[in-house]
Order: structure tokens, then C-alpha cells, then sequence
């Protein structure tokens, strides 16, 4: 099966001229793996096509959102439906209502959620609110995992284990990365030291609680409970950042799969079904704070607009369909275990992970992968040629070693199956 992409010459010289780097998120520009990027003009169910119309297996999903599979007919009914009576109002509408009800419903944990426009306005709502709940300035955050790019997240640790953050990006002032810690992840001894030196000034752990921004790396046992008890004993709330794993990893997100309850969580992605969609939420005592009720300030021009709810309502509507995440987690499983098959098969050093619908592939012999360093330390060129080598076969994966890979509803054992062929050929390859 070749697929090789003959691209529309000029597009991506077009897209350098006007936009930063031909892209309007740094991932998508193939930096990670090299070459240019596709680009697509459409998508249905589990396939994009790009502008020559050529076909392509997709594993990103719009990096999580299509979960029942692109252009689904019930969420495009629903979005045209809603256009038509208008796009925004500005003011509230009842979509917006049954959003919240159905999200505070879905997740036990939240009792009031305010919907926002993308990842990154929920993760930076949510530590607003914290440092106002708590009267503490600082946050823990972890290595590998993203939350976003609000200033607060663009830090990466100091030197020294328990120094103070320092920017990752120009721009980000020193003096409030000073106020982000960050801690290897899955290393629950680190949280405890640095809580027993910095505690009081805590406000918050955020925390992935299924890293999927540095490939796909579950908590180690018993590592999600550690933080909820850690938080209690020094007065920081736990904020799951859910925005990958809410509805993704399980109907009730990771805090159901996992039992725990954090303080407030982030969602985004599944919950707009593809539209610009994020939300944040929690306990009641928490929300209340939030203006016009309370004192702390979050707004948002198109926040909770009818198109989007409409979107998200209605994948809503399929994915809590009788054995939705069972079929979901089952596809996923099938894919991960072939794909192992045949890397073993060529002799290639790999690993996979699974949570749900979401998967991980590291190029490696080592044993388990718990953190960003040793997710770094796998082969990331093999990771780059396996990418094109399966891209050649229209099978289109994370354009980085660093991203989680998501599974849909709409791929089919069809679809499974010649993805697995393709990475038996690609692995062989590789081997070569
Ligand atoms: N949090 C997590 C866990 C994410 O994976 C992302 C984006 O991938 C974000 C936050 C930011 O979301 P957005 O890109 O919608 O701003």
C-alpha cells in the first residue's frame, strides 16, 4: 500500500509568508519528525484527506476531540442546526445549561464548571482560582506534562531539585516562573520534599494525571492517591488537568478511572467535539469564588456560545452510549497489541502504553517509561522514520515522539488491521 503525498507546491511557502512558521500550533509543523506538513481539506469518520485528495488512517484526532470519529452526522447536524438559529448571542443560551449539567453529572467531582474557549483558558482559570482559594502564590507542576501555554506553564525547573522555575519561552517574566515548581513526574518522594520546604507557599498541583503530552504515561500505582494525600496534609488544592484524559480515558475521565477526587479539574477537546471548547470546574466552595459570584475574575466573549455547546452536546450524546468506551478501549488494545506483534517480530526495540482510548509507542528495550527523561531517552530517529515510513502508507500518527496517540470510535477493524500491516512493513524497514 503506498500512499506517497504529491502536495499542493506552494501551500506551506504560502502559509511561511503570513503565518509564523506555516502553522497555528508549533507541533503541526513537522519539526519533530522533519519534512513538511500535510495538509488536510477534509476528514470523515476514522480518515483525513489531504489536497490531493489522497487518504489517511488518522491516530491524532484533532489531538483528542474527534473521539467518535470525524464529521460525525449527529454532531454536524447539531452544529448546522444550532448556526442557524445564530452564533453567538453574547448572553446566556440554554445549551450552555445543559452543558453544565450534564459535565457536573458526568464527573462526580464537579459540582459547578464554567466553560472557557481552549485547554489553556481552563488550566489558567483554574490556578487563578487556586492561588485566590488558598492565598498562596506558587504551583507544582510536572516534567513532560503540558497544561497549556499560559505564562505560568512555560517554566521548566531550576537547577537544582527544589529551586525555583525558570521561563521556557522568551517573554515569560522571571519573577512569576519563580512562583512554578517543577517536579519529575510519577516520583511522589519529590512532591513530599518539596512540599515539607515550600508547602505554605503552595497553591496548587497540577498535575496530568495520564501524562499524554510526553508519549503516553500512566501514574504509577499508587502515585494520583500520594498527591490528593500530600495536598490535604499541606493545604494545596489538586487540580487535575483532564483537558487529554477527560472522556477520553474513561466516561468519568482519569479521576473516575482512577477514584480520585481532585479539588478542580480541566477539560477541553472531547466536550466541543471538535469546536473551540474548554471548561474548568470543582467543588462548589471553590466555583462560588468564581465572578459574578465571587471576587475572582474570568470572562469570555464566545465562552459557552450555542455552536460549540451544540457540538459538544452532541458528542456528548455518543459517547455515553451503552459500551461506547468498552468497544473504544477493545479497538485500542487490538491496535497497541498488533503494532508490539510486529514490532517484536522484526526485532525492533519497543514499547507500548494503553489507557482507554489513548496510546503511547516508545522506541526502547528499557523496562518501563515513568518519566519525561526516560521518555527522552528512547530512540527518537527510529520514532522519526517510523512516522514517515507509516505516513508513505497513509496511516497519519503524532508528528512527535512526545504525543500521546488517540483511537476513535469510527476506526473499524478494517482500519486497525491495516495500520498494523503497515507498521509490520515500516518495521521491517526500520530493521533493515
Ligand atoms: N492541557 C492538556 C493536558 C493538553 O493536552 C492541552 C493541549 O493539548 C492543553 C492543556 C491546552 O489546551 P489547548 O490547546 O486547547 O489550549
Amino acid at each position: 500500500m503506498s500512499n506517497t503525498p504529491i502536495r499542493e507546491p506552494n501551500l506551506f511557502d504560502r502559509a511561511r509568508a503570513h503565518i509564523p512558521g506555516g502553522v497555528n500550533s508549533p507541533v503541526r509543523a513537522f519539526n519533530g519528525v522533519g519534512g513538511d506538513p500535510v495538509f488536510f481539506t477534509r476528514a470523515e469518520g476514522a480518515c483525513l484527506y489531504d489536497t490531493d485528495g489522497r487518504s489517511y488512517i488518522d491516530y491524532v484526532g484533532s489531538w483528542g476531540p474527534m473521539i467518535a470519529g470525524h464529521a460525525h452526522p449527529h454532531v454536524v447536524a447539531a452544529v448546522q442546526h444550532a448556526a442557524a438559529q445564530g452564533l453567538s448571542f453574547g448572553a446566556p443560551c440554554p445549551a450552555e445549561v445543559t452543558m453544565a449539567e450534564r459535565l457536573c453529572q458526568l464527573v462526580p467531582a464537579m459540582d459547578m464548571v464554567r466553560m472557557v474557549n481552549s485547554g489553556t483558558e481552563a488550566t489558567m482559570s483554574a490556578i487563578r482560582l487556586a492561588r485566590a482559594a488558598t492565598g498562596r502564590d506558587a504551583i507544582i507542576k510536572f516534567e513532560g506534562c503540558y497544561h497549556g501555554h499560559a505564562d505560568s506553564f512555560l517554566v521548566k525547573a531550576g537547577s537544582g531539585a527544589l529551586t525555583l522555575g525558570v521561563p521556557n519561552s522568551p517573554g515569560v517574566p522571571g519573577p512569576l516562573a519563580d512562583l512554578t515548581l517543577t517536579l519529575p513526574f510519577n516520583d511522589l518522594a519529590a512532591v513530599a520534599d518539596c512540599l515539607e520546604a515550600h508547602g505554605t507557599k503552595v497553591a496548587a498541583i497540577i498535575v496530568e494525571p495520564v501524562a499524554g503530552n510526553m508519549n503516553c504515561i500512566p501514574p504509577v500505582e499508587g502515585y494520583l492517591e500520594g498527591l490528593r494525600s500530600l495536598c490535604d496534609t499541606h493545604g494545596c488544592l489538586l487540580i487535575f488537568d483532564e483537558v487529554m484524559t477527560g472522556f477520553r480515558v474513561a466516561l468519568g475521565g482519569a479521576q473516575g478511572l482512577y477514584g480520585i477526587t481532585p479539588d478542580l479539574s480541566t477539560f477541553g477537546k472531547v466536550i466541543g467535539g471538535g469546536m473551540p471548547v474548554g471548561a474548568f470546574g470543582g467543588k462548589r466552595e471553590y466555583m462560588e469564588q468564581i465572578a459574578p459570584s465571587g471576587p475572582v475574575y474570568q470572562a469570555g466573549t464566545l465562552s459557552g456560545n450555542p455552536v460549540a455547546m451544540a457540538a459538544g452536546l452532541a458528542n456528548l450524546d455518543l459517547i455515553t452510549a451503552e459500551g461506547f468506551y468498552e468497544h473504544l478501549e477493545e479497538s485500542t488494545r487490538t491496535l497497541v497489541e498488533g503494532i508490539a506483534r510486529e514490532a517484536n517480530r522484526h526485532g525492533v526495540p519497543f514499547r507500548t502504553t494503553q489507557v482507554g482510548a489513548m496510546f503511547g509507542l516508545f522506541f526502547t528495550d528499557a523496562g518501563r517509561v515513568i518519566n519525561f527523561e526516560q521518555s527522552g531517552a528512547c530512540d527518537i530517529e527510529a520514532f522519526r522514520r517510523f512516522f514517515h515510513l507509516m505516513l508513505d502508507r497513509g496511516v497519519y500518527l503524532a508528528p512527535s515522539a512526545y504525543e500521546a496517540g488517540f483511537v476513535s470510535s469510527a476506526h473499524t477493524e478494517e482500519h486497525l488491521e491495516a495500520t498494523i500491516t503497515a507498521a509490520g512493513e515500516s518495521f521491517r524497514e526500520l530493521s533493515r
